[in-house]
């Protein structure tokens, strides 16, 4: 048998195992971010609806530029977007390896402040570009002098800002992202994947779009709207950002099925973002509990919650399977992350993790 070794492959690449969270078939599952509710039926058919309309075509290609999609997408963010202004892939990912091809690239770097969303650095390495690890500060946090020191110090050609941050759940202060802007002399990638469930008073990047042609806000659709499974995500940005990662996308990346199937979803938003404010109520009940039970655990603006564990996390997360209930190891120590999904599944996680620290004790 051949093995991955006895292929040329790339040298930097050599050595290494893809990215992945546990795909595991358990009765409880939090530990990717998703979206616990599955898609309505009224939804469900409206996108079979969609689909179906689409099938007959399929012998051509699809809209390059997903123009119709990406006029849903700006009238979705507001701020007085227009299409020109937004990009769509296939998820959040694909947006920013696009980012990276058209900013980044071999001679050039791309800065994140650990730790952050762990495919930031893949995807440099999928594209050549070097990857620097700037730091955090106390308690995960990140000042605006923390944020600019490091930035000045290294001079990188895209800056990745994760807001509300993966893995911490912490939406960033404004005054970090206008200071990052200020100071690097590259692209700043703001990464709101988690936006929509940001606490009241959270301040989204796409309001300080206008006037800054280096920011980028990049957004999807797997989190609130619960469409991982449909793949896409988006980005914001002055038109011109739009014209280079129209350089470098895939002809066609984005199938027919895809935009119609997401435009329908787009169309259909109050009832899949109904689910969010659900899932915050969860989120707040997780993080509340928690702290009563004496665990540090990190302020989120997200759909999930990092949490001190008092142990060796790796033995928790196993504890913790062996209840049925799958979380994230981000590799922290000391630290796991779950999922805010449904109120039942909250109180399996609660329960679990009840029976885990008194095996502890
Ligand atoms: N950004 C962050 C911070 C994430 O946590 C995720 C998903 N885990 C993504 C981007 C990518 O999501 P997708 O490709 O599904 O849009």
């Amino acid at each position: 048998m051949t093995s991955l070794d006895d292929l040329p492959i790339r040298d930097d690449l050599r050595g290494l195992s893809p990215y992945g969270a546990p795909q595991l078939d358990v009765p409880v599952r939090l530990n990717t971010n998703e979206n616990s509710y599955p898609v309505p039926e009224p939804v469900v058919e409206a996108i079979g609806k969609a689909l179906a309309a689409e099938l007959r075509e399929l012998n051509r290609y699809p809209d390059r530029d997903a123009v119709a999609l990406r006029a849903d997408l700006a009238e979705y963010l507001g701020h007085g977007l227009t299409v020109a202004q937004v990009w769509a892939a296939n998820g959040s990912n694909e947006i920013q390896q696009q980012l990276l091809q058209a900013f980044g690239g071999p001679g050039r770097s791309a800065l994140g402040f650990v730790p952050a969303y762990s495919m930031h650095p893949l995807l440099a390495l999928g594209t050549g570009t070097r990857w620097v690890p700037a730091e955090r500060g106390v308690d995960f946090g990140l000042t605006v002098e923390e944020a600019v020191a490091q930035v000045r110090e290294h001079q990188p050609d895209v800056v990745f800002l994760c807001s509300p941050n993966n893995p911490t759940g912490t939406a960033l202060d404004p005054a970090v992202i206008a200071a990052v802007l200020d100071a690097a002399p590259g692209m700043v990638v703001v990464d709101e994947a988690y936006a929509e469930f940001a606490r009241p008073g959270t301040v989204s990047a796409l309001a300080v779009l206008p006037g800054h042609p280096r920011l980028v806000v990049s957004r999807t659709m797997s989190k609130a709207f619960g469409f991982a499974g449909g793949r896409l995500g988006y980005l914001a940005a002055d038109p011109a950002v739009v014209q280079a990662v129209q350089l470098v996308r895939l002809p066609y990346h984005l199938s027919s099925l895809t935009q119609a199937a997401a435009r329908a979803a787009v169309t259909h938003r109050d009832a899949l973002l109904g689910t969010v404010s659900a899932i915050m109520a969860q989120r707040d009940r997780i993080v509340a509990t928690l702290r009563e039970r004496g665990l540090r655990v990190a302020d989120s603006d997200a759909n999930f919650v990092l949490f001190q564990v008092g142990g060796d996390q790796t033995v928790i997360w196993k504890a913790l399977l062996a209840q049925g209930v799958l979380v994230r190891d981000v590799g922290l120590p000391g630290w796991l992350r779950v999922t805010a999904g449904t109120a039942a599944e909250t109180d399996a996680f609660l329960t679990a993790m009840e029976t885990v620290t008194w095996e502890r004790e």
